[in-house]
């Protein structure tokens, strides 16, 4: 736990995923990962369809059980369920493709909401510091509005706010503008560059290589449930090892 990596001499890693395994019946869709996220780390996964990124991700917060392995967060081992496990995933902020807002619900309460439930934290208190987010993400003005009445990218934007208020340790964006109009897609990238740039530990699944490239420090690219390489975004871009990442690249750049 204590093992630091290359040149990084920050504290123990804080996910660990170590010889984890699952399958979907026949599937092996996970197949013996090993994967150490530090503290500020943003790990960017890229790979073909099918290949197992999300189900990945949702291993990180246990959406997904796994047949064999461990995650631990922060030193602690994921249980399968219980309170604990509760406690542990509300320490995991997921961002989804589809943005799944409540609703009937206006945009300050979808961010008050978990916190109020699930972090027992006073109304007043909560709303402001739902309004401090919905500024940071600049949707501040929409906080009145239902979902519905905001564009694509406003409400990525406000799942996003909705997230960093269960105060995360860990944020995971699985294909956060995939969904998106394009013009929309570069103030929710803004906004992902900016949490990284302030020390939010990520994990992000794109195909946005233009971020991947500006705001990784390391690239994993995943086919067939395996972490078939990894490496720092400059190197996997321009020096690819593997014939999968070659053949993957050259469709995509
Ligand atoms: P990616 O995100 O890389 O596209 P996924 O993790 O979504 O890949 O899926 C990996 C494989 O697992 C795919 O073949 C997919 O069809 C399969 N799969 C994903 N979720 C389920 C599920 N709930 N039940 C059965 N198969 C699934
Ligand atoms: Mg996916």
């Amino acid at each position: 736990m204590t093992e630091t990596t290359v040149s990084d001499s920050k504290a123990a890693p804080l996910v660990v995923l170590s010889g984890v395994n699952k399958h979907f019946g026949a599937l092996h869709v996970l197949q013996d990962i090993d994967l150490e996220i530090a503290q500020g780390e943003v790990v960017v996964l890229i790979g073909p369809s099918g290949s197992g990124k999300s189900t990945l991700c949702r291993t990180i917060n246990r959406l997904e059980t796994v047949d064999s392995g461990t995650i631990t967060l922060d030193g602690r081992p994921l249980p399968a369920e219980g309170k604990e496990l509760a406690r542990l995933r509300a320490e995991v902020g997921m961002v989804f493709q589809s943005f799944n807002l409540f609703a009937h619900k206006t945009v300050l309460e979808n961010v008050v909401l978990g916190q109020v439930k699930v972090r027992k934290i006073p109304r007043a208190e909560a709303e402001q510091t739902a309004r401090e987010l919905l500024e940071r993400v600049g949707v501040a003005a929409q906080a009145d509005k239902f979902p519905s009445q905001l564009s694509g990218g406003q409400q990525q934007r406000v799942a996003i706010a909705r997230a960093l208020a269960m105060n995360p340790k860990v944020m995971l964006f699985d294909e956060p503008t995939s969904a998106l109009d394009p013009e929309m897609i570069n103030e929710v990238l803004e906004v992902m560059r900016s949490l990284a740039a302030e020390g939010m530990t990520m994990v992000v699944v794109t195909h946005e290589m233009g971020f991947a490239r500006s705001a990784a420090n390391r690239v994993l690219f995943m086919a067939d449930g395996r972490i078939v390489e990894e490496n720092t975004p400059e190197a996997f871009f321009t020096a690819p090892r593997s014939d999968r990442a070659k053949d993957f690249l050259s469709k995509i750049l």
